[in-house]
């Protein structure tokens, strides 16, 4: 372990269980740091930084799974995969630059979740470290499994007050073999809502500020060739298209979307149970989700 001036960077996840296990102060759980403020203060004596955890574990391209450490990039996940024409829908709001174990940890999704899936979707299974130090591994992929809970869904959006994820396990994608964005120009955003409900629905539609004729809406359509042709011919009756750069998503993406989770967290029974069973020392991101009476 390497400690300077209360960062702590543990090398594996057995020293990382111990780093826990030895913890008598607050542990604030640090990734790319990208969205470390989204939440309340944390109260926390040390910053636990996550950077060796990082790195492909298993891929299995048949399969469309694979395993990474939590500290692996969404970019370095994007680039692997790309490889061999899939992708992790894992597209949050923010940058590339953020971690596949943050992403799960604050559950955070992005414009393509509706289609694509959100992360308790495509999270199959995890690794962590609870509040006690012990290591537990749930879901794909399972060496030992924690009987009747789904920890793996537990763990996903509790940003890190109840475990640090260290490994997981992900559902991927076939990359669409016709992949366009669009900028769209309507006057009726009903037409608009109808059309997303409707079977040629799009990848991802989000409203782009005003254009000439009333809103623009960015539209990104994927899907075979036949698919994708239908579903231009609905999005053309719409109103003016012109087309744009998929690289304009990750523009929208780092602009944000609605208000993260942990802003309006409240206690109630089961949670307070749940804190006790997994971090009864309140170690982890202590004070994220307000305190424990
Ligand atoms: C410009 C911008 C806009 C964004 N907009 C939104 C938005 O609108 N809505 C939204 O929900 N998110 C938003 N995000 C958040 C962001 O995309 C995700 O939360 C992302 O996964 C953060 O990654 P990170 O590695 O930087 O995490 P960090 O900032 O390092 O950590 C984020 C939180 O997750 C916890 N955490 C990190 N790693 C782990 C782990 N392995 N185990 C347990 N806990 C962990 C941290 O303690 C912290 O509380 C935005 C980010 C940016 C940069």
């Amino acid at each position: 372990m390497s400690a300077i001036s209360g960062v702590i960077a543990p090398r594996s996840v057995e020293e990382l269980a111990e780093i826990v296990r030895g913890a008598d102060d607050g542990l604030r759980i640090c990734a790319a740091g990208t969205w470390l403020d989204a939440g309340h203060p944390v109260q926390a004596a040390h910053e636990l930084h996550l950077d060796a955890l990082r790195g492909v574990r298993a891929y299995v391209p048949d399969d469309l799974t694979i395993s990474v450490g939590a500290a692996t990039t969404l970019r370095e996940l994007d680039a692997v995969t790309a490889a061999h024409g899939q992708w992790c829908p894992l597209l949050p709001w923010g940058t590339d630059n953020a971690t596949v174990g943050a992403t799960i940890a604050t559950a955070t999704s992005g414009p393509f979740a509706a289609t694509l899936g959100r992360p308790r979707d495509l999270v199959l299974g995890l690794e962590c470290v609870d509040g006690h130090g012990r290591i537990l591994r749930a879901g794909g992929r399972v060496v030992k499994n924690v009987a009747g809970f789904d920890l793996t869904r537990l763990m996903t959006g509790a940003w890190g007050t109840l475990g640090v994820i260290t490994d997981v396990h992900l559902r991927l994608r076939a990359r669409p073999a016709v992949d366009e964005t669009w900028l769209l120009h309507v006057a009726d955003d009903d037409a608009v809502a109808a059309w997303l409900g409707a079977p040629l629905a799009p990848l991802a539609c989000v409203p782009f500020g005003m254009g000439a004729q009333g809103t623009a809406w960015l539209v990104r359509l994927g899907g075979n060739a036949e698919f994708v042709a239908a579903s231009r011919r609905a999005l053309f009756a719409l109103g003016r298209c012109e087309t744009r750069d998929a690289s304009e998503w990750a523009i929208v993406r780092a602009e944000g979307g609605p208000p993260p989770r942990a802003t309006h967290w409240r206690w109630n029974d089961l949670s307070r149970r749940l804190k006790t069973a997994f971090d009864p020392r309140q170690v982890l991101n202590r004070g994220l989700l307000g305190e424990l009476a």
